[in-house]
This record gives structure tokens, sequence and C-alpha cells, in this order.
């Protein structure tokens, strides 16, 4: 199939960007990995009357760790979330994340910005970053803007951004000695999106009880969820049988999926109270040194 006529531009600077979305007044859309927003065009589902190509700007992809913490830009492959070292030592939940999106091909193409800007449900990394906590920063006509990830998704398909802003960097604070973190899917077969799926992030304290945690969920309503009962529910627990019940129980009540080809209602909640036990767990021994 192929999608109605658009205009296609290609910018080499975000300035020039951001002056093309603003100019079109709402028609423009910003094409980055093309691996949503083509196949949306396609089925008619988006019908933008221009595209605006951002592949070509300079120092947008990029993963960094500084002081203050880590900084990935808009552009980063899918893919590279998987090899990085950085992610795979102190931020868990991204590489493993990473690994479960899709398969090599989507990886390769999709951005990690279009991944967090489409507002799926079903896309992988906006739970990811509730969990963290993440911050998105923007850049529009009127200069930059931070969104924080809990306050970036209103609605399916739907999120903080205006026609005219361009997602440029996600970052998410330093993790302090303590800190682990975990993303779990269950998906029908490989490179499907998910039935269920859990992010963690938790900090555990000296005494070994955990100090704060952050936990989001894919694909079990209309946005990507920040379950909040649950995650504060785990601040000064250790991990206990009734811990891990408590959890799984308050993670279920906040997931609001409906019955689709990938299963029924109380299915797809159970699995979010087995997947959040699990995650919690592996979250756990991740920030007691295990892997
Ligand atoms: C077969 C298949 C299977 C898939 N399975 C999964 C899966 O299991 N898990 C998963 O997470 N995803 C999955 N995806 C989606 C994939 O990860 C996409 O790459 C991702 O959703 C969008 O990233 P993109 O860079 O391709 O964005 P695009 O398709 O180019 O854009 C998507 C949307 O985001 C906007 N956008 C993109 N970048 C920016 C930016 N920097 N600033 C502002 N707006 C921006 C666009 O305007 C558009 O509205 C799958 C896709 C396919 C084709």
């Amino acid at each position: 199939m192929y999608p109605p006529n658009f205009e296609y531009y290609a910018p080499s600077t975000l300035a020039e960007a951001i002056g093309l979305l603003d100019q079109h007044q709402g028609e423009a859309k910003v094409l980055a990995g093309g691996q949503s927003l083509i196949g949306m065009m396609k089925l008619r589902l988006a019908q933008p009357g221009a595209l605006v190509d951002i592949n070509r700007i300079p120092n947008l992809a990029y993963i960094r760790e500084d002081a203050k913490g880590l900084a990935i830009g808009a552009l980063t492959r899918t893919a590279e979330l998987g090899r990085s070292e950085v992610l795979r030592s102190r931020y868990p939940i991204l590489s493993d994340a990473g690994l479960e999106i899709a398969d090599p091909t989507v990886r390769n193409w999709g951005t990690v910005g279009g991944n967090v800007s489409h507002g799926d449900p079903g896309n992988d990394l906006p739970a990811c970053m509730l969990a963290l906590n993440a911050d998105y920063t923007v850049q529009g006509p009127k200069g930059s803007r931070v969104i924080p990830a809990r306050k970036f998704y209103p609605d399916s398909f739907v999120t903080a951004l205006k026609p005219n802003e361009v997602l440029t960097e996600i970052r998410i604070a330093r993790p302090g000695a303590g800190t682990g973190s975990a993303y779990s899917k269950m998906e029908r077969k490989v490179g499907d999106f998910a039935t269920a799926a859990v992010g963690v992030h938790l900090v555990v304290g000296q005494a070994g009880a955990i100090d704060r945690a952050g936990i989001g969920l894919t694909n079990v309503g209309p946005t990507a969820i920040y379950a909040a009962a649950a995650s504060d529910f785990l601040a000064g627990k250790t991990g206990t049988a009734a811990d891990l019940a408590k959890v799984g129980d308050l993670a279920a009540e906040a997931a609001q999926p409906i019955a689709d080809n990938r299963g029924p209602v109380e299915f797809k909640k159970d699995m979010v109270r087995v997947w959040t036990r699990r995650t919690v767990t592996h979250a756990l021994a991740r920030a007691k040194g295990g892997k």
C-alpha cells in the first residue's frame, strides 16, 4: 500500500527542522526511524501533509553518562540499547528492553526518540522511562523545555509534545549504590509487541530495605502506565513473598487492558501480577550485586 502524497524535507539543523514544523502548523510530522510512522501512513491511519526527516541533523545520536546521569540522544537507534556497556552495567532495564523490541531490522532503524514520542502503549521504552522517572528535553520555536516522562502520556498516541517541537534528549538521574532495575516482557512470539510487560527500577538502602521504586507497565492500557500504588508500596519492604504478592496485586489493579487477540482482560491482569513479582525479584537481585 502507498501512503497519501506528502511533502518531504530533510533539514540539516534542528533550527531548520523546528522552523519547518512551525511553518506547517500541525500538518507536518517528524520522521525518525519511520518504523511506526510509515506503516501508519500506508494504512492511512496517519496522513501528514509533510514529513520533516531529522536523520541528517548531526549530534542527536549518543548514549553518554556524566556526573548528573545518563543522556540519550533522540536519534540513537534502539539497537544501541542492547549493545551499550554503560546501560548493561548501570541501567540494565534499558538493555533488557532494547533487546526485546521487535526484531534486529526494526531495532536498527527505529530510534529511542521515536519509540518514546509515538505514544503507542505497545512500545517498550515508555514504561521503562516511567519506572526510571526520566525527563524528556524538547526543543521548539521558543527554546527548550523539559517534560517528565510521567507527564508525557495523556492518552493513546497523544503526548505532551506540541506539533512544532522535536524531542532531542532523554535524561535519567545517575544511579547510586544499591540501585537495580529490570524489564520483562511476555510476548506471543519473538518480535511481537507485548501481551504485558513490566519495568522496575528500585534503590535498596543500607539496612537492606527498598528506599524507593518505580514500576511501569506496557500494553495493558491506553498508554504506558506508571503503577504508582505498587511503586509506593515497595518503600520500606525487603521483598518477602508477601511483599511480592502484594506488589503484583497492586500492579494488576493499575492495569487497564482490553481483550484482544493477545488474550482476555483477566489473563492480561494476571500476567501483570506474575511478571511484576518476577521483575521486582530480578531488580532486587541486581541491586544487591547480582546480574
Ligand atoms: C514489525 C514491527 C514490530 C515492532 N515491535 C515493537 C516492539 O515490540 N516494541 C516496541 O517498543 N516497538 C516496536 N515497534 C515500533 C518501533 O520500535 C518503532 O521504531 C518506534 O515505535 C518508533 O521509532 P521510529 O524512530 O521508527 O519513529 P518514527 O516511525 O519515525 O516516528 C514515530 C512517531 O514519533 C514521532 N517522532 C519520532 N521522533 C521524534 C522526535 N525526535 N521528536 C518528536 N517526534 C518524534 C513521529 O513524528 C511519529 O509521530 C515495531 C515496529 C514494527 C514495524
